[in-house]
C-alpha cells in the first residue's frame, strides 16, 4: 500500500516539475542560456576583455571596478582591473594570470550568459579543458599586436582552437582584440581574419559559424556599442554577436546527469553544496539522487540556476545544488550524480575515435597516459590500435602500428579503475575526453563503444 502511495507521490511530483518547465520556457522565461567559454593565448586580453564587458552590461558596479583600479595601482599593475573582476585569488592577481576556471554571468537581449574564463597559461590546460567541455559556444581572443606568437607553433591559439573544436564546440567568435596598438589598422584585421578563416575551416569550424569583430577589451571599442574608430567594419559589437548565438537542443527527456565541477561546502552533518552542469534531464528540489561512482543517495535540498533561486533545473543548465547527503565523502569533483531509477554506466574498457596533437613518441600498443573526461582523471593505458582515419572520416590504415602527430585514429583505452562514463551519441559532454602526458595534452576523443564484458556487478 505504502509503495502505491510513494509512486503515486512521485508520479505527481513528476508531472508537478513537467509544468513548471514548461511554463517557464513556454512564457516568463524569455532568455535562453548559453554557456560561453574564452579561450587565447597568454595576454591575448580575455580576462579584461570580459572584465570590462561584464562591467559595461552592468554586472560589476563602477564601485567594484574604482576599488580593483586603486588596488592594481597599489600593486603596480595599474592596468590589470577589469581583468580582475574574473581573477579573484590574490595569487592570480599578483602574477596577472588566471588560473581557474571562473563563473560569471551576464545578460544580453535574448542570452542568459554563463561565461566560463579559461586561463591561457600551458600548465592551465586542464582548467581550460574542463571550462570547455562545459561550453556550448567559445570566444577565441586574438591579440592583434602580437598575433605570430600565439599563432605560432608553441602559441596557444592553435592548441586552444583545436581543442575547442574536438569538444564539441562548433560556434566561434573570434575577436581581434587590441587593434588601440595597432592604430585600428583594417589590412592587418583582414590579414588576421583570413589566416585565421584559413586555419579554423582547416579543423572543421565552418565559416557560417564563424563570426570575426575588431575590439579593445581595455578601451572598451566594439564591446557594446559600435567604435567610431573601426567605420570600416560593417558587423556587430561583440555583446550583439554573442546574443546571435544559437541555442542547442535541451536534453529535457533523458534520463537526470550532472556532472560535479566544485564542491563550496561540506559539512560534518551531511549538507554539501556542489556546482556543475546539467547535461539532461530535469530535477526539482526534494528529489532523490544517485551519486556515481557508489551507491550513496543524496537529497536535493536548494537550486540555483544562473546565480537565482530555482525550483527545479534542466539540461544545459549552469547550477549550485545543495544537497543532504549521509555520508558526504561520497561526493567529489569528478563524481556524477544521476537518475536513480537510470544510472550512468561505469566503464573501463571502450573503444574511441581520437585527435592527436603533439605526441612525445609515437603512441603505441601499450602507451599510457592520463585520461580526462568531464572533472574526473584517471591513469589510462591503450590497449589496442583498431584503425587510422583520414580526413573525410575513412579508415586509411587497419591495426596499425603506431599514431603519430596530428592523426586521426580509432583505438581501445583501459582505465585503470571504472569511471562514470557515457557514450558521445547519447550525452556529448559526457562521452568526449583527452589524454595527457606530462603536463601536455596529447590528445582529444569521443567514445564509441563500451567494451567492458557484460557480466554485472552491481
Ligand atoms: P589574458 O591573459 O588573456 O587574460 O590577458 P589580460 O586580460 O590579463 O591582459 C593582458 C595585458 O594586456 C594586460 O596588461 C592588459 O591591460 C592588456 N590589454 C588587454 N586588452 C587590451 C587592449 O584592448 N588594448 C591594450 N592596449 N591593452 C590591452
Amino acid at each position: 500500500h505504502s509503495n502505491i502511495n510513494i509512486l503515486q507521490h512521485s508520479i505527481n511530483r513528476k508531472k508537478e516539475l513537467e509544468n513548471l518547465v514548461h511554463e517557464n520556457f513556454t512564457s516568463k522565461e524569455t532568455k535562453s542560456s548559453l554557456n560561453m567559454v574564452v579561450i587565447g593565448h597568454v595576454d591575448a586580453g580575455k580576462s579584461t576583455t570580459m572584465g570590462h564587458l561584464l562591467f559595461k552590461v552592468g554586472a560589476v558596479d563602477q564601485r567594484t571596478i574604482a576599488k580593483f583600479e586603486r588596488e592594481s595601482l597599489a600593486i603596480g599593475k595599474g592596468s590589470f582591473h577589469f581583468a580582475w573582476v574574473l581573477d579573484e585569488h590574490t595569487e592570480e592577481r599578483e602574477r596577472g594570470v588566471t588560473m581557474d576556471v571562473c563563473v560569471r554571468y551576464f545578460e544580453t537581449k535574448h542570452r542568459r550568459v554563463t561565461l566560463l574564463d579559461a586561463p591561457g597559461h600551458r600548465d592551465f590546460v586542464p582548467n581550460m579543458i574542463s571550462g570547455a567541455t562545459q561550453a556550448d559556444v567559445g570566444v577565441l581572443l586574438i591579440n592583434a599586436s602580437e598575433f605570430e606568437s600565439g599563432f605560432c607553433e608553441e602559441g596557444q591559439t592553435r592548441e586552444h582552437a583545436v581543442l575547442a573544436k574536438s569538444l564539441g564546440i562548433v560556434q566561434l567568435i573570434v575577436a581581434i582584440n587590441k587593434m588601440d596598438m595597432i592604430d585600428w589598422n583594417q589590412q592587418r584585421y583582414q590579414y588576421i581574419v583570413d589566416t585565421l578563416t584559413v586555419f579554423l575551416t582547416s579543423i572543421k569550424f565552418t565559416e557560417a559559424n564563424l563570426r570575426f569583430v575588431p575590439i579593445s577589451g581595455f578601451k572598451g571599442d566594439n564591446l557594446i556599442e559600435k567604435s567610431s574608430n573601426s567605420n570600416w567594419y560593417n558587423g556587430q559589437s561583440l555583446v550583439d554577436l554573442i546574443d546571435t548565438f544559437s541555442i542547442g537542443e535541451r536534453l529535457i527527456n533523458k534520463p537526470f546527469r550532472m556532472g560535479i565541477n566544485d564542491i563550496y561546502k561540506s559539512t560534518s552533518k551531511g549538507s554539501v553544496s556542489v556546482g556543475g552542469k546539467v547535461e539532461a534531464g530535469v530535477i526539482g528540489v526534494g528529489d532523490k539522487l544517485l551519486i556515481s561512482p557508489g551507491q550513496e543517495i543524496c537529497t536535493i535540498k536548494a537550486i540555483k540556476r544562473a546565480n537565482m533561486d530555482s525550483e527545479w533545473a534542466v539540461g544545459g543548465d549552469n547550477v549550485d545544488l545543495g544537497l543532504s547527503v549521509d555520508v558526504a565523502t561520497a561526493i567529489r569533483v569528478g563524481s556524477i550524480l544521476c537518475d536513480p531509477e537510470k544510472p550512468i554506466k561505469t566503464a573501463r574498457v571502450f573503444q574511441a575515435q581520437i585527435v592527436t596533437f603533439t605526441v612525445p613518441v609515437p603512441i603505441t600498443n601499450g602507451y599510457q597516459a592520463v585520461f580526462h573526461a568531464h572533472a574526473m582523471e584517471e591513469p589510462a593505458t591503450i590497449t589496442k590500435l583498431v584503425s587510422l582515419m583520414d580526413n573525410a572520416g575513412g579508415v586509411s590504415k587497419k591495426n596499425p602500428r603506431c599514431v603519430g602527430d596530428s592523426a586521426s585514429a580509432v583505438v581501445e583505452i583501459t582505465l585503470s579503475r571504472p569511471a562514470c562514463l557515457e557514450l558521445y551519441s547519447n550525452y556529448r559532454q559526457l562521452g568526449r575526453f583527452t589524454l595527457r602526458e606530462s603536463g601536455k595534452t596529447i590528445a582529444a576523443g569521443i567514445i564509441t563503444m563500451f567494451l567492458d564484458k557484460k557480466k554485472k556487478k552491481s
